[in-house]
């Protein structure tokens, strides 16, 4: 399962969700500090394969 990161935009507290794809298309996550939903994705390293050549 793909772990996704989020950045609560009121606390800032970074923090880490395992969601099935459909769960974290379903709704965002809640901040584990706070409780808030006013949460960011960041970019996920399940999607940050970039296929960069050298
Ligand atoms: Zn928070």
């Amino acid at each position: 399962m793909p772990v996704y990161d989020y950045v609560c935009m009121d606390c800032h507290q970074p923090f880490e969700v395992v969601l099935t794809l459909t769960e974290h298309d379903k709704e965002a996550p809640k901040c584990p500090k706070c409780g808030s939903k006013n949460v960011e994705q960041e970019a996920a390293a399940f999607f940050a394969v970039t296929s960069r050549k050298s």
